[in-house]
């Protein structure tokens, strides 16, 4: 089986298709857009570890530069047992326009493990990690590629790389990973970031659109780093958390969810079903039910042909990366629902992670009310470049994003012209 070799995957066709659509638009030069459409470089390696029981077992790794034309490399590392090479690299790809779009001096990179995280131990993660970033060793560094969490790892997964990259250094490089642990050069407000984004975007949309978030009813699918944060950030601002899922199912009620209780509920039974005083109701459901705004903050693909209909929700804001697909979107656009694109909405978590990266490099660290306001700030800022490009070119929000990320790493490539 090498399917998971080849770059073709549903994430990676619709990707390019998305440059070419923007490329045509902006009318980009043929041979940048050309440069564009491949990643630089992708490292495909084997990862073998021991398991408690004590037999080895080998486990697939990717890492994969988009482009190197606006900085060193920057992009999660997911660990799920789908990953394929074509999905990372789409990722990677998808990474460069969010970089370039937030004004960050990255280009774009992913890495990913095929694991099913919830069935290893510790110990068992730890030592994938470890010979994982062994085997990417030569790719990643501080001025090179930096790495970050993404679906499956957090930040006991950064300390186990950083201090892997660290040893064979010789020396402590905080800066070769972000969303760290706050003790070993973490940043304050890095958990958050991706969360907290979210709500900054939305307050613009509504702000645009005429509306209040307080008193609006929510869903969100997804209840990890990305979800929950985002929940209970809204539910304060006086938003109702109507339904939220995660992987084993959805709790919904109408009259309003509490965020901490029910904190405390997936704390206690690692799951949101199960919470008392809500109905229990499947995945796809819970996307389909009567709110004002939907936060699809789990896995991708989760809005498609099939559903885009039946969602009531006028504004949707992408948390997760990819959760709309191409037919999906087309339907939403002709009903008239806000999609806040996934490379602006859940843009927080790589502007924290520059933040990480400079503090890092500068041995500084910065208050948490300084993070959130330079945060708030750039999101801002760009939702409304954003907006505004949209409405000039009568485009909706995720073509006006592409083709602002676009177009900057485009003109990068311009500007430095082609090597030898
Ligand atoms: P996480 O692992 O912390 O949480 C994922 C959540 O999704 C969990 O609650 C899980 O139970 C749920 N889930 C998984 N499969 C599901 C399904 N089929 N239906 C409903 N729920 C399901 O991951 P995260 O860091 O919160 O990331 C979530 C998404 O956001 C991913 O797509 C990731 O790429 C994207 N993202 C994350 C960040 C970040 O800073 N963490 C930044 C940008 C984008």
């Amino acid at each position: 089986m090498t399917d998971h070799l080849d770059f073709e995957s549903d994430l990676f066709r619709t990707t390019i298709q998305q440059l070419d659509q923007v490329a045509a638009r902006l009318n980009l030069d043929d041979d940048i857009h050309e440069r564009l459409r491949y990643p630089r470089r992708a490292l495909v390696v084997s990862v073998p570890i021991r398991m408690d029981s004590g037999k080895t077992a080998v486990f697939t790794g990717y890492r994969v530069h988009h482009n190197t034309v606006l900085g060193p490399t920057k992009g999660g590392l997911r660990y799920a047992p789908d990953v394929n090479l074509g999905e990372v690299t789409a990722l990677a790809m998808l990474m460069s326009w969010k970089c370039s779009l937030m004004g960050l001096p990255y280009g774009g990179a992913k890495g990913g493990v095929r694991c099913t995280p919830r069935d290893l131990s510790r110990t068992e993660l730890e030592h994938l990690t470890r010979r994982y970033t062994a085997e990417i060793i030569l790719l990643i560094g501080p001025d090179l590629d930096i790495p970050a969490p993404d679906l499956g790892t957090d930040e006991q997964t950064m300390a186990w790389m950083m201090d892997t990259y660290s040893m064979t250094q010789g020396r402590t490089v905080p800066g070769v990973v972000t969303g760290k642990p706050l003790l070993v050069g973490g940043s304050a407000g890095r958990r958050e970031a991706t969360g907290r984004g979210i709500v900054y975007v939305l307050y613009q949309a509504a702000r645009h659109l005429g509306q209040e978030i307080r008193g609006r009813k929510v869903v969100v699918q997804g209840f990890g780093n990305v979800g929950s944060v985002a929940a209970r950030l809204l539910w304060r601002e006086g938003a109702i958390l109507a339904g939220v899922a995660d992987y084993k199912g959805a709790v919904w009620n109408p009259n309003g969810l509490d965020v901490g209780e029910l904190e405390r509920h997936v704390a206690a039974s690692g799951t949101v079903v199960g919470f008392p005083g809500a109905d229990v109701l499947n995945n796809a459901e819970i996307l389909e039910q009567p709110c004002d705004i939907l936060i699809p903050a789990a896995i991708g693909s989760q809005i498609r042909e099939d559903n885009a209909d039946r969602i009531k929700a006028s504004i949707i804001a992408e948390g997760a990366n990819g959760p709309t697909t191409p037919e999906a979107d087309r339907i939403l656009k002709d009903r008239g629902v806000t999609v806040i694109p996934d490379v602006l909405a859940n843009a927080g978590g790589v502007v924290v992670s520059y933040f990480e990266w400079v503090q890092g490099l500068q041995y500084y660290f910065w208050r948490e009310s300084e993070i959130t306001a330079r945060l708030q700030e750039v999101m801002t800022r760009a939702f409304n470049r954003v907006w505004a490009l949209g409405t000039k070119e009568g485009v909706d929000l995720r073509t006006a994003a592409l083709m602002e990320g676009i177009r900057r790493v485009a003109e990068g490539y311009k500007i430095r012209g082609l090597y030898p």
